[in-house]
């Protein structure tokens, strides 16, 4: 057995453990030494049963006097038993684990551990975990710092212990270390066989810190190599198109705008245009909260494609969003002349024809376009597309080794540690402040009891100032199609609200309508010919109606922090005063502290920071699927660690041929995806 062996080839696994292990992402040997317990109890303790006391948590040895089942009162099975040593004897008591009378009997010696506590008018240890004394074994439940797992149902952390045990005295002899010596000194690391014995089996908590260190600073850097790799593999691109930047035309351009740019605007644009004249194509993601202005840096891209006579290709993840980025863009290009043309899937073969910007959704990618010179593509809300669809669109823009200029947008603000592991293979530009003159959006969070005064304010705020209302039903699942479920309970939102505002105009907008029905209620909003709009989470983020200035969020604490900020961003676009109502279903202190957040004014990132913090990653998109990796063992908070594992990955494949053991190691778990 090393490593590598599956862990059919564990005795007692058989194809129904498999399955539970794999549910566990366990495959082989490996990964199940890497399966981290998330705690210990310390059992380390031991002392005559004559000494212990009620509230020690520890181990006590001796022998068994009786064991029998027993109901109590309440009808639930116990099973009662007796435990002696030379100083005295406690009863031990568990419930509902019947077999115990067929594992353990009288005058077996055996170890028992958990916290003695009083029980009717003794005390005793309660469900205390056991194992038998024999010569030659090694407690695994008792006396010790004893591992807790996470578990899947049917896999118990006792198991798991035993598994560990058995798997790690086999690899143990043979086992090597991918990593070299001199890089663990460096490193303050310690050996892989250390860290498996010192997480699995540590003699202190500090031990078991220093083993889960070790692999953590392991994931990080297969994570890091990964998109070391990627970023490697870009820059062996070149360009298909070389540009001349003319910073005057570029000048007069900007000079032009209804409005001066921000500062981190005019910081990007200038990374962009320095991206355009080189000869690797540019790789970079454009992140800014909703409403920061991320448009017109990329069209500067667009510009200067037009000014070198390329084509440009602009993709949004909705029909809508592709619609407003059309409109916006030629407005705005309108002066200079150049064809901009809408690709959705209801385009038709005729209507398509050659343009200098083709903005559109996924149609952009199955229709067949005249790409004939792109030179500069923009994907806007990346995270909503996948790699495939990347790929295929530089595949189609681009040839085998050459690639266009890629800007890639979000409107999530990735916390940085995030940004340096999972995107770094991608140059960031960001978007550090709003636009001058932004008012500040009020957020309150309005408890049930308070609902019916909201209601009536909405009421006169729309009569009286001519306001549009933004509802975003409670997320029920998610998923990148609408789901059913989500479309349920924004009906029967909608319903309840037809009759609490009765008099106004209600509109529905969910993403299992119709493309045309969508935008009929979208046109009729926009128009101002709607009051209301009764919208489901998923639809379109970026949505531009400046006359919407409230926006009232039901089951607020169903969302992540910055989702909750990326809906809110929907409004204060235009001139009026605009307000955010959160709407939590449950009361708790939890729940209010984390929504409090919102009332405080703090920025995108602030909140994502907070969100990591409170919700682990998976809520910073709110969108688990978008390929987004969990760690398992190391946190996204560590950002010592993860700087580390940066720094390591980039000297290891600056040098590859001095770490081939680690390659080979990292290849064969980490085939990359790209
Ligand atoms: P997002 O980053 O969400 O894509 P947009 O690019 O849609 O934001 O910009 C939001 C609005 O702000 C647009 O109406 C845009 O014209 C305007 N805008 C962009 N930059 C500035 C600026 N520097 N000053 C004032 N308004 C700006
Ligand atoms: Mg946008």
């Amino acid at each position: 057995m090393d490593l590598d062996s599956l862990t059919s080839e564990i005795p007692f696994v058989g194809p129904s453990y498999e399955k539970k292990l794999d549910k566990l992402g366990i495959k082989t040997v490996d990964d199940l030494l890497r399966h981290v317990p998330h705690r210990f109890l310390d059992f380390s303790q031991s002392y005559p049963i004559g000494s212990s006391r009620v509230g020690d948590t520890l181990t006590l040895k001796g022998e068994i006097t009786f064991i029998k089942n027993q109901y109590t009162r309440s009808g639930r099975k116990m099973q009662i038993g007796g435990l002696k040593d030379k100083t005295g004897e406690i009863n031990l008591i568990w419930f509902n684990q019947p077999f115990l009378v067929r594992v353990l009997f009288p005058g077996d010696q055996i170890a028992v551990a958990g916290k003695i506590d009083w029980f009717g008018r003794g005390k005793a240890l309660l469900s205390p975990e056991f194992e038998k004394i024999e010569p030659k074994k090694t407690a695994l439940h008792t006396g010790r710092l004893v591992p807790v797992y996470s578990e899947t149902a049917g896999l118990s952390s006792k198991w798991l212990r035993s598994r560990m045990k058995y798997c790690f005295d086999k690899v143990k002899p043979s086992l090597t270390d991918y990593l070299p010596n001199n890089l663990i000194e460096e490193q303050n690391l310690i050996s892989l066989k250390k860290a498996f014995q010192f997480v699995h089996f540590p003699e202190s908590s500090k031990e078991a810190a220093k083993g889960k260190e070790r692999l953590a600073f392991d994931e990080l850097l297969f994570l890091q190599l990964n998109s070391l790799e990627r970023k490697l593999a870009w820059q062996k691109n070149e360009v298909n198109r070389h540009y001349l930047v003319d910073s005057k035309k570029v000048k007069a351009f900007i000079d032009k705008l209804p409005f001066s740019l921000t500062l981190s605007q005019k910081k990007a644009i200038d990374e962009i245009a320095a991206d355009l004249k080189k000869k690797i194509p540019m790789n970079r993601l454009l992140e800014g909260d909703v409403g920061s202005g991320k448009t017109i840096v990329s069209a500067i891209g667009v510009y200067l494609s037009h000014l070198n006579g390329y084509q440009s290709v602009y993709m949004a993840p909705t029909q809508i969003l592709a619609q407003q980025h059309f409109e916006t863009l030629s407005k705005l290009f309108k002066p200079y002349g150049l064809k901009v043309l809408l690709v959705t899937s209801e385009t038709k073969k005729v209507d398509i024809k050659k343009a200098d910007l083709f903005i559109g959704t996924h149609a952009l990618l199955f229709k067949e376009i005249p790409y004939d010179k792109v030179g500069y593509v923009v994907i806007d809300e990346q995270h909503r597309f996948g790699v495939e669809q990347r790929n295929k669109l530089i595949r189609l823009t681009g040839s085998k080794t050459l690639a266009p200029h890629i800007l890639t947008m979000t409107a999530t603000p990735i916390p940085r540690t995030i940004a340096l592991s999972f995107y770094g293979d991608l140059d960031l530009s960001v978007l550090t402040e709003m636009p001058k003159g932004r008012i500040p959006i009020k957020t309150i969070v309005v408890t049930k009891q308070k609902r019916a005064s909201a209601y009536d304010w909405i009421k006169t705020t729309i009569k009286k100032e001519k306001v549009q209302v933004f509802v975003v039903c409670p997320l029920i699942e998610e998923s990148d199609k609408e789901t059913l479920l989500n479309v349920k309970s924004v009906l029967k939102e909608f319903a309840n609200l037809k009759q609490e505002f009765s008099g106004f105009r209600l509109g529905l907008l969910h993403g299992r309508l119709s493309i045309k029905d969508k935008n009929a209620v979208l046109a009729k909003f926009k128009k101002g010919s709607l009051d209301i709009l009764v919208a489901t989470p998923v639809v379109e983020v970026g949505i531009d109606i400046p006359n919407a200035s409230i926006m009232l969020i039901e089951g607020a604490e169903r969302f992540g922090l910055s989702q909750l900020h990326q809906l809110r961003g929907r409004v204060g676009r235009g001139k009026k005063k605009s307000y955010c109502l959160l709407f939590p279903e449950l009361k708790s202190d939890k729940v209010s502290a984390r929504l409090s957040a919102m009332e405080r004014g703090l920025s995108g990132f602030e909140l994502s920071e907070l969100d990591l913090k409170l919700r682990g990653p998976g809520e910073i998109f709110g969108l688990r699927q978008h390929g987004f990796p969990e760690l398992k063992i190391a946190s996204w908070l560590d950002i010592v660690l993860i700087k580390k594992a940066k720094e390591v990955a980039g000297v290891v494949l600056g040098n590859a041929a001095k770490y081939p053991a680690l390659l080979a190691f990292y290849r064969l778990r980490h085939i990359s995806q790209n």
